[in-house]
């Protein structure tokens, strides 16, 4: 375990071994990573948000009257927000960290609502598609909402409208719609869950969170789009974060409520102790301005035209990578993409094979986990600096299937698959964690300086996609409970 050094680092070393702590992060910039990162294709950008974000790194948004300014910037950042989204007089809204803060927000504030305007209800439930964000679930945890997961459509991967319906009961206060969801890059039908939200009365979020930026724009340059937004009668909230395809650094996202009185249960004040008097729009209390005047400043310097001129180039990359995916015969894109996220699946390679091999040539692309009706597949999320490489990754793509169509498909082992099931993991002990770690590739975790992380993903991936759902959960933490060790 490390000590603070006796005596302090000198600044050069400081910065010497910060650089050596990276070299094996994936790329930030460039465009070969297709996820986790976004690259507008603007590399002074990355100036424009390193300069604001450090003019507000040491203020403190905690107390919008000591510094108006930050009241002024999230003011701002939530108009554009919401007037993007076609929000009309009445909508309001908070700056977040992130999507996962946004969609927690809208929860805890349904629920509290709830509490208040319909007392009888003691376990109050929100219903998902099955596609929706992991943020819900992790919300209803948080929250001690109930979840009730429905079907969608196998073809389009959006959500059933019906099947919704029918699981709504007395105990439902919110209905969720993905536009687009992360998984598959398609807009639910909004409109008619809208409708559904207005004739049964309950409330309507919308997951914006990677879509909501990038839908409008690409409807302004004539791809079909399903309306979504606040323009939709019944949708109560929505979603968006900035962090993603505003192209601001991470720590930014924006939760808008149709009106006031839901947004209220939001927020929290406690004047019950000693201290100074604590009232919060949301789950942090000090906190830096920075990503907030980041935002601010990327969303003003680039303007609507500049981010037209993105999304007009983001738009032939998806397409592009749509027709080329489309050309190869092993591959197959699931759905119809909607926005700049693009799935596809195999029937004949195993796609975490392609992604290793992928990796081995210097692309990270994202290996998505069976689930539910949807297959194993690779998650790509095009961005502004995708178009001048898409003909390299498709060339690399079909390298990839070469190398990966030997070992074939994903074939699942049906004796590990039984074992696996037979395996309760609330009654596995800490030596039998360790026994499956080790099995499936994630076992060494040495406390050197260069955290053990494996190198090719396949078994591992391989071994969660036949895990049941409640053990793959275990075995992560257990995982991560092993990795975060001083
Ligand atoms: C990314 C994402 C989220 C969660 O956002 P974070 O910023 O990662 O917390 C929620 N919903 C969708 C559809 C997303 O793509």
């Amino acid at each position: 375990m490390k000590a603070i050094p006796t005596a302090g680092v000198a600044r050069d070393e400081v910065f010497d071994r910060l650089g050596k702590f990276r070299c094996k992060d994936l790329d930030t910039k460039g465009g070969r990573t297709w996820a986790y990162v976004y690259d507008s294709g603007h590399p002074e950008l990355f100036e424009i948000a390193d300069r604001a974000y450090l003019e507000y790194l040491h203020e403190n948004a905690l107390d919008p009257t000591v510094y108006p300014s930050l009241l002024q910037l999230e003011n701002e950042v939530v108009g554009m927000a919401a007037s993007h989204l076609r929000a009309g007089e009445g909508v309001v809204g908070n700056f977040t960290t992130g999507g996962t803060e946004s969609i927690m927000m809208v929860v805890k504030a349904v629920r509290d609502w709830a509490r208040e305007n319909r007392p009888e209800i003691k376990r109050p439930n929100m219903i998902l598609p099955v596609t929706a964000h992991a943020a819900f679930h992790k919300a209803a945890h948080y929250f001690d909402v109930e979840t009730v997961v429905t079907p969608v459509d196998p073809s389009t991967w959006k959500a059933d409208v019906d099947a919704m319906a029918d699981a709504i009961n007395g105990d439902t206060v919110l209905l969720v719609g993905s536009a687009v969801s992360y998984a598959h890059g398609v807009v639910d039908p909004i409109p008619e869950l809208g409708r559904l939200a207005l004739e049964r009365e309950r409330f309507l979020h919308v997951d914006g969170c990677i879509g909501g930026f990038v839908l409008p724009y690409f409807r302004r340059l004539g791809a079909p789009v399903t309306d979504f937004d606040f323009a939709v009668p019944g949708v109560s909230s929505i979603s968006m974060d900035l962090h993603k395809y505003a192209y601001t650094p991470k720590g930014a996202s924006v939760i808008l409520y149709r009106n006031a009185d839901l947004r209220r249960h939001q927020l929290y004040a406690c004047a019950s102790w000693a201290g100074y008097t604590v009232i919060n729009t949301t789950f942090q209390s000090t906190k830096s301005g920075g990503a907030l005047a980041a935002a601010w400043a990327v969303m003003n310097y680039l303007g609507d035209s500049g981010y037209m001129e993105i999304f007009d180039r983001t738009l032939k990359a998806t397409q592009a990578v749509i027709e080329g995916v489309d050309a190869m015969e092993d591959l197959e894109i699931m759905g119809r993409p909607e926005s700049s996220l693009v799935a596809m699946t195999s029937a004949t390679v195993n796609v975490f094979e392609i992604v290793d091999e992928m990796r081995e040539l210097g692309w990270y692309v994202q290996p998505q986990l069976g689930f539910d009706i949807s297959k194993e597949n690779i998650h790509l999320s095009v961005g502004g600096s995708s178009l001048p490489i898409v003909p390299a990754l498709l060339a690399d793509l079909a390298k990839s299937v070469e190398a990966a169509r030997p070992n074939g498909p994903a074939e699942p082992d049906e004796n590990l698959a039984a074992l696996l099931s037979t395996l309760d993991p609330e009654k596995l002990d800490s030596a039998t964690f360790d026994a499956l770690l080790a099995s499936a590739g994630m076992g060494s975790t040495d406390n050197s300086d260069a955290m053990a992380l494996p190198d090719r993903t396949a078994g591992i991936n391989a071994l969660l996609n036949q895990c049941p759902d409640a053990l793959k959960e275990r075995l992560l933490v257990e995982y991560f409970n092993r990795l975060y060790v001083p």
